[in-house]
């Protein structure tokens, strides 16, 4: 399982209409086989979620993680947030959805609402949706000249550097389900009364996009994918491997950090006495 970050890592060339979101890259077992693999890979994401906040707070250490969750409606990111990162001490998280710019948003430049959310040190931020938003659905539905999104790429690519260079770890994941996987979900969101609040009319009107989101996706990939930030692209259509496969990814990052447990700066006996003593 250790190789899945390698074999979801995009390879430039790669087309996005040939990919197969029904495989499950590095893990060969059954959604039997997930439900413990996932239980033990939780623990460990706990505990070094764990370790990069200690860090932070006894050590100093101002590092800290981003996971960019970026997919079509329905592909998963809300188990992704509710499963994995749910599974981390919520104390060390910063979570943000980002839905249709705000008024005050749209006055500012487009990175202006992603800035204000990055994480601080010391912590894990996800993006539920991200500023690729604003070179996918703004490219899709001609909401900005072209010669602004385009200009876009080279931006994003700026910006990732300075954060990458500010020592945040970033782990972007295109999220992709096949047509009929995500009619099945649409689908059970009608069904079923407890997801009704899941399902929105317009999903259908951007699903009928799909091939300019299809190409929106290949410059995105084509464009953004970089030796400091580079993209995995995560088949969605079996949920319990693409939760599996973001905890790997998660634990992957953590672990390049090489963190241990910060040493006490204080006199461990010295305070034992004090502490019999009280
Ligand atoms: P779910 O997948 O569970 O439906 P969601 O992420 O779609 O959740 P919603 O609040 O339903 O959440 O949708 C957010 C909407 O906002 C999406 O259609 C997204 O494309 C849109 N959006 C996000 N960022 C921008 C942006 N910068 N410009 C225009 N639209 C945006
Ligand atoms: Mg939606």
């Amino acid at each position: 399982m250790s190789d899945i970050p390698a074999l979801l890592r995009f390879r430039p060339g790669v087309s996005v209409a040939d990919l197969d979101t029904d495989a499950t890259p590095g893990f060969s077992g059954s959604k039997a086989d997930a439900a413990p693999a996932q239980a033990s890979l939780n623990e460990r994401l706990a505990e070094l979620q764990e370790l990069l906040y200690a860090n932070w707070k006894a050590a100093d250490d101002r590092r800290s993680v981003l996971l960019v969750l970026q997919g079509m409606d329905a592909a998963g990111k809300g188990g992704i947030v509710k499963h994995v990162v749910g599974a981390v001490n919520p104390m060390g998280v910063r979570y943000t959805a980002f839905g249709k710019p705000t008024d005050e948003e749209l006055a500012h430049h487009f990175l202006w609402r992603i800035r204000r959310a990055l994480p601080p040190p010391g912590h894990i931020g996800v993006f539920d949706r991200s500023h690729y938003e604003d070179v996918l659905i703004v490219r899709v539905h001609n909401l900005v000249p072209p010669q602004v999104w385009g200009a876009r790429y080279d931006e994003i690519n700026a910006f990732e550097r300075e954060l990458v260079d500010a020592g945040t770890s970033l782990i972007k994941v295109a999220m992709f389900i096949s047509l009929d996987e995500q009619k099945k979900q649409l689908l059970e969101r009608l069904d079923d009364p407890t997801k009704h609040w899941k399902y929105n009319p317009g999903d259908i009107d951007e699903r009928l996009m799909w091939p300019a989101y299809q190409q929106a996706y290949q410059a995105m990939l084509d464009r953004t994918s970089t030796d400091h930030a580079p993209w995995h692209v995560l088949p969605c259509d079996r949920r319990w491997y693409s939760r599996l496969a973001v905890t790997e990814l998660l634990i992957e990052a953590l672990e390049k950090l090489d963190l241990s447990w910060p040493p006490a700066d204080f006199d461990i006996e010295a305070e034992k006495r004090r502490l019999f003593d009280s």
